[in-house]
């Protein structure tokens, strides 16, 4: 397993094109806009080296016949998908973000799934391919970025319908040696800072498709490979090197997303995984899906958790913590919260056993935990702005705060319960707008699937018909 520092060194060794606000970044640990990012990252490799999380963030691996750290590790029984989410809440207090190991994890145990289904299906042999390259992975201990999302271009139109048929990533063409792809992937967590992608199909595929029915994993410094990081609401701040205008220094405000471009790369056939079998990437979607959206009720949780105490703080350093209606809001969001956790265990401890003999998250529970992820952070986040008061939007800068005219009276005048340092009280607000900002707020939106994704599984699910006959036997009618 590597330690925090060495992940640190081998991403930084990793020569990779990375734009940013229309220049090249040579070291994303160091650069200001990413460097938060690696830091989170750096936790979840952390975490295996602290004797009072072993149980949780280790995990002994057939494959390489020794202890992994878990974010490489396939869940072999519910008790497993329990231990991520307890796991996932874990880092979401400490790091009070996204720390993006998680989606190249749900990747890794989808592929694992998906290559021995593909093989029992068209006797082909990669899953024996994909064995070697997790190993690879785990004996490594290795991030993975997860190449799920394709940008899609005209959501009305299938891939080969695309004005242009790169708007999902697809192969140009087969050599006898592997494969060269074209495309690209959006929204890539801790894409800037991990060792490796692993690419999927991001949609079910017809016939026509099948050109777009791959997947496979390159490093992230292979030739053709350009990344494009994206902007976060404030993220100049992170340019003005101060202490604490950006809320969350040290581990910054969700995961640090970028585009990734696949200009016309080629992939050795021993990192191919999937080549035309179109008719299986559904089955790849649900189980990533599944898989990613239990997530949510760990992650975020955690992060929550640092956002119910922030509030509770602000309450106390504006004298209302003793109000009965502060200590309800809090109540509330104590109880979404636990919510979310509640049904994340769930689907856990209701996984189920595939064929491969890896266990994935109950799907109905999984989706459920995601579509009240879309509006309970949205609710926890909206009671934090209403106890913390319109401050949170006129706050003077760290900069006014700091200089030597203006600063005086800018903590005289927003000094509030005796013994408080006003320098406190910024910073608890400047953490409050941070996990509860635009960027903070999409991610629980659309972060493992939007919406709607969620009702369209949840109704596939469901079982209606079965809803249906406990009616009708009630009423006292024939089914
Ligand atoms: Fe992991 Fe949560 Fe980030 Fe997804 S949003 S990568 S589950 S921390
Ligand atoms: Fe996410």
């Amino acid at each position: 397993m590597k330690r925090a520092e060495e992940y640190r060194e081998s991403v930084a060794a990793l020569q990779r094109t990375v734009y940013y606000l229309g220049q090249t970044i040579s070291d994303v640990t160091a650069f200001p806009a990413t460097a938060p990012h690696v830091n989170a990252a750096a936790e979840a490799y952390a975490i295996a080296f602290e004797p009072e999380h072993q149980d949780l963030a280790v995990a002994y691996s057939d494959l390489c016949g020794s202890p992994v750290n878990r974010f490489t590790y396939i869940h072999k029984s519910p008790e497993d998908l329990v231990k991520k989410v307890r796991l996932l809440r874990s880092l979401g207090q400490r790091t009070g973000t996204c720390f993006q190991r998680c989606a190249g994890w749900d990747a890794l145990h989808t592929m694992y799934i998906l290559t021995y289904e593909i093989d029992r299906k068209y006797g082909t042999t990669y899953h024996e391919r994909y064995l070697r390259f997790l190993r690879y992975v785990q004996e490594n201990d290795l991030m993975v970025a997860a190449g799920m999302t394709d940008p899609k271009g005209d959501r009305s139109r299938p891939p080969c319908q695309q004005i242009d048929p790169d708007l999902y990533l697809r192969v140009v063409s087969v050599r006898h040696d592997g494969i060269v792809v074209r495309g690209a992937k959006a929204h890539q967590t801790g894409g800037v800072n991990a060792h490796e992608v692993l690419v999927l199909p991001t949609t079910a595929l017809r016939q026509e498709d099948r050109d777009y029915a791959v997947a496979f994993a390159v490093p992230v410094d292979t030739k053709g490979l350009t990344f494009v990081f994206g902007r976060q609401t404030n993220d100049g701040r992170k340019l003005e090197g101060g202490e604490f205008d950006t809320g969350n220094p040290r581990f910054g405000m969700v995961g640090g997303e970028a585009l990734i471009v696949f200009d016309d790369v080629f992939v050795p056939m021993e990192r191919v995984f999937m080549l035309g079998e179109f008719d299986m990437a559904g089955r790849g979607v649900e189980v990533f899906a599944s898989t990613h959206r239990q997530n949510y009720g760990g992650c975020k949780v955690g992060v929550m958790d640092c956002l119910i105490g922030a509030t509770s703080l602000i309450a106390r350093y504006h004298g209302v913590d003793r109000a009965s209606h502060i200590r309800d809001k809090l109540a509330e969001m104590v109880h979404l919260n636990e919510t979310l956790f509640g049904c994340a265990l769930a689907a856990g401890l209701q996984a189920v056993k595939t064929p491969s003999g890896a266990y994935m998250a109950h799907p109905l529970l999984a989706n459920t935990v995601k579509l009240n992820v879309t509006r309970y952070i949205y609710e926890i986040a909206r009671l934090a702005h209403d106890i913390t008061g319109g401050i949170l939007a006129t706050l003077p800068s760290e900069a006014d705060f700091r200089h030597p005219a203006v600063g005086p009276l800018v903590a005289k005048y927003l000094q509030t319960v005796p013994g408080v340092p006003p320098e406190n009280r910024f910073r608890v607000i400047r953490l409050i707008e941070c996990l509860t900002g635009t960027a903070a707020l999409v991610e629980a939106m659309h972060g493992a699937g939007s919406p709607q994704a969620q009702k369209v599984l949840l109704l596939r699910q469901a079982n209606l018909a079965h809803k249906e006959e406990l009616a009708l036997k009630l009423c006292g009618l024939a089914p």
